[in-house]
């Protein structure tokens, strides 16, 4: 069933798409953007403070990498929110977002010393990924005490979900330390035992692909790995676990599907003691906080058929969605046709391949869909790409970012957006291919 807020989204992202077709926003000059739909991003939040809503205290992160634009993290923050990053880049757009360093996680498994160096010296907490970094972190420490939390990532080793790409708790997976290995949770206890100020579990077991009872499976093992840790050295050494993000996203339908309370209840169900108040928990959602509150849009410049195969080409393809093109079954895309004037297409379908720009023949965003029949000058509409689609640019062929919009519609259906970023020009695409330095090599031959 779909629900109230899916119905409000829908009929929202409608609205919107039509007023940027009328205002000129999409259209032959600018033939791609994304759409943000800000209320159902508040939602997401909203729905997922309530489903931790408990004795413990839980801080919810966004993990910056799934929408790192600059609005999108102010907006978070203002929302009570913190952010987890990994990497200088976001890093830097948490802090001009706003997020203070205390509300800021920083998860990567190739830190440098000056990365640590800045967490350490701002409080920001860190989850360190392998015991060589840890060794790092105590020679930075020289025997201070870090100003911010610390904790130590495991891989509970529960297995993979659909996804191998995105199923980070393999036996062999890159992240962490490997539970069960051999010696692992002893060398995890001595680790807490030698340092006073260790004091985090981390595990993010998975993302999309991931069944919940899965991931609730790995946290549980993180919880019990604190549990005996605390049980051996004394009770208040381990005081947060950071149970990392990974709700999968319902691609199918309109459907949030499955919802934060239902990971709650899985979680309860695999860790029972996870939520009574002992621990501080931390969250670092990225996917299922935006996804189902973004759009990419994009004109239909051209429809073709080659060898009986209906084809629309459009401006999106792996620039904007790199993980459906690269793998169309694992990242299938619900698709909308709307007319030159943004109104829902009806009327006869066709079977057709929706294509993007690049030069490559997989660049297809949809493959053999049953669609209203499509022309030129239509739009086609591609849902549920708010994390990890127009945020997470590929530069192939040297396409250029797409601006970005947020939106909010009045109970008077009145829609209003607001530039979240702007499009990228061909000059700075130009400039930021080295065009400061276009004689260098014809110098370096020439000297
Ligand atoms: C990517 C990532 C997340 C967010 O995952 P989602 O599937 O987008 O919720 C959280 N924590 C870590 C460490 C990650 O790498």
């Amino acid at each position: 069933m779909t629900s109230g807020s899916a119905h409000r989204r829908a009929d929202a992202r409608d609205a919107a798409l039509a007023h940027a077709v009328r205002e000129g926003l999409l259209g032959p000059r600018s033939p791609l953007i994304g759409l943000l739909d800000v209320d159902g991003v508040l939602d997401a939040v909203d729905a997922l403070n309530e489903a931790f809503a408990g004795p413990a205290t839980v801080q919810h992160t966004f993990a910056a990498k799934a929408c790192g634009l600059v609005p999108v993290l102010r907006l978070l923050a203002d929302a009570g929110m913190g952010c987890e990053v990994a990497s200088p880049g976001e890093l830097e757009q948490a802090l001009a977002a706003g997020f203070p360093y205390d509300r800021i996680v920083f998860d990567s498994p190739a830190k440098t010393v000056e990365e640590l160096e800045f967490a350490l010296a701002h409080g920001i907490a860190i989850n360190l990924d392998n015991f060589q970094e840890l060794a790092r972190v105590d020679r930075l420490l020289a025997g201070r005490e870090p100003a911010g939390p610390i904790g130590l990532r495991v891989n509970p080793q529960v297995g993979a979900g659909a996804i191998g790409a995105m199923s980070t708790a393999t036996a062999t997976s890159k992240f962490g330390v490997a539970l069960r290995d051999p010696g692992a949770v002893e060398a995890m206890t001595e680790a807490f035992a030698a340092r006073p100020w260790l004091n985090r579990l981390h595990a993010h077991v998975g993302s999309q692909g991931c069944p919940l009872p899965l991931i609730a499976r790995g946290v549980g093992v993180a919880h019990d790995l604190a549990e005996r840790i605390n049980e051996r050295l004394g009770r208040t050494r381990i005081t947060g676990l950071d149970i990392g993000g990974g709700l999968p996203v319902n691609f199918d339908d309109e459907d949030d599907r499955p919802t934060y309370a239902d990971y709650v209840a899985e979680l309860r169900a695999a860790a029972p003691g996870l939520l009574d108040g002992r621990y501080t928990l931390v969250t670092e959602f990225g996917r299922s906080l935006l996804a189902k509150s973004g759009t990419v849009a994009t004109l239909v410049e051209y429809t073709k058929s080659a060898g009986g195969r209906q084809i629309a080409v459009t401006h999106a393809g792996a620039q904007v969605a790199t993980r459906t093109v690269f793998m169309p079954d694992s990242w299938p895309l619900r698709v909308g046709i709307f007319d030159a004037s943004g109104r829902p297409k009806q009327g006869p379908t066709q079977v057709v391949d929706i294509a993007g720009p690049c030069c490559f023949a997989g660049d297809l965003t949809a493959i053999g869909r049953e669609l209203p029949v499509v022309e030129p000058g239509d739009v086609v509409a591609l849902y549920d790409t708010g994390a990890y689609y127009f945020s997470s640019h590929f530069s192939y062929n040297s396409l250029p970012r797409p601006a970005v919009y947020g939106y909010r519609t009045g109970s008077d259906g009145q829609v209003r957006l607001a530039s979240v970023r702007a499009a990228q020009s061909v000059r700075e695409v130009v400039e930021e291919s080295g065009l400061a330095q276009v004689d260098a090599l014809v110098e370096l031959r020439a000297g």
